[in-house]
């Protein structure tokens, strides 16, 4: 009975943390507002994926009072135009280029997600912008910044539901061509198939559960189907089995092919597969370049591949290491 009640505390307490969480965006929501004069972006597949811009971005997360006052009046945030060192970015400037994959990386702390929340607005620049496709964000309608970015996080949420309605949530007018379509390339059918519903197999919860591995590739499908522009990507840490693990690479390539993407990388095989990677640390950009060319510098980089990436290395590259030879 005591290991059931502690287990339920915990469980109490989870549920807790997550409608803080639910609180916490719907109190920002009022801070990001559409300006009456809002712009579309071009519609999506109709131009070559935009670019993403950082142009001299200082921010820092809004005090408790700050958002409370906010939600409460209706009102923009006002912020104090101070300069001091606590800045969570502090000065960012870094363009992602138009359909190449960026890779940030550095250590905890560093702000690699706080970037990440900031390109769909979650949260506005305390100063300086976000571009994307060289306008600035805060002049795009919602609805446009919401077609034009797709945001992948590390826990893909799935809805008590059917896995067909969870996945017809990112588009509703998806045909059942497009699901299995959507589902192949995210390396998930074989799996849905199997399942003695197939896509009206109930998930979450109090339905079956997938695995985090699996999650993460429906999220990928999710992503598939709605098919934005520009990926902002939390690649998952959570350790997987080896062949979730390559599935889960080879549906990540087919899912960023040809769009702008911004990735937090954890893995080896993203950041060496990276056109450019940004070094964060303390809210800057310390170093940026190609895997070969940062770990040529010696600095920072070379300093994170050999704690967090060199056992990937190895366990990743006997294979290859073998065929070559
Ligand atoms: P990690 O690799 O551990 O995820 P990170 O590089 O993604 O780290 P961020 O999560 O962006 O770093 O955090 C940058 C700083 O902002 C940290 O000091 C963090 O404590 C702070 N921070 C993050 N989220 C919030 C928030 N919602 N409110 C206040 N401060 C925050």
């Amino acid at each position: 009975p005591v290991n059931t009640l502690s287990g339920m505390q915990v469980s109490v307490m989870t549920a807790l943390v997550s409608f803080d969480r639910v609180f916490e965006v719907l109190d920002l929501q009022p801070l990001i507002a559409e300006r009456p004069d809002a712009e579309s972006l071009p519609a999506a597949g109709q131009a070559l994926a935009p670019e993403i811009a950082f142009d001299s971005v200082f921010f820092r997360y809004p005090s408790a009072d700050e958002v409370s006052l906010a939600s409460l009046e209706n009102i923009a945030l006002r912020r104090p135009e101070r300069l001091d060192d606590s800045w969570t970015l502090d000065g960012m400037s870094f363009v992602a280029p138009a359909g190449k994959l960026t890779a940030l990386v550095g250590p905890s702390g560093a702000g690699k997600t706080t970037i990440t929340q900031l390109v769909p607005r979650l949260y506005d620049a305390t100063q300086g912008a976000v571009r994307i496709g060289g306008r600035d964000i805060r002049d795009l309608t919602l609805q446009s910044l919401r077609d034009t970015v797709g945001v992948v996080t590390q826990e893909a949420h799935l809805f008590h539901d059917t896995l067909r309605a969870n996945l017809l949530f990112a588009r509703p007018d998806a045909t059942e061509d497009d699901l299995v379509q959507a589902c192949t390339a995210a390396r998930i059918w074989d799996t849905v198939v199997a399942l003695s519903d197939g896509l009206d197999t109930v998930v979450g919860d109090r339905g079956y559960r997938l695995s985090g591995g699996e999650k993460q590739r429906i999220a990928l499908a999710r992503l598939l189907l709605k098919s934005p522009p520009i990926v902002v990507l939390d690649e998952a840490t959570a350790h997987l089995d080896s062949e979730s693990e390559a599935a889960i690479q080879r549906a990540l390539k087919s899912a960023l092919a040809g769009r702008t993407s911004l990735v937090i990388a954890h893995r080896l095989s993203t950041i060496r597969e990276a056109d450019q990677i940004l070094v964060v640390e303390a809210g800057r950009i310390r170093e940026r370049g190609t895997h070969e060319e940062l770990l040529e510098a010696g600095g920072l980089y070379a300093e994170l591949y050999r704690t967090q990436f060199a056992q990937q290395s190895s366990d990743e590259l006997q294979p290859e290491a073998s065929a070559a030879g």
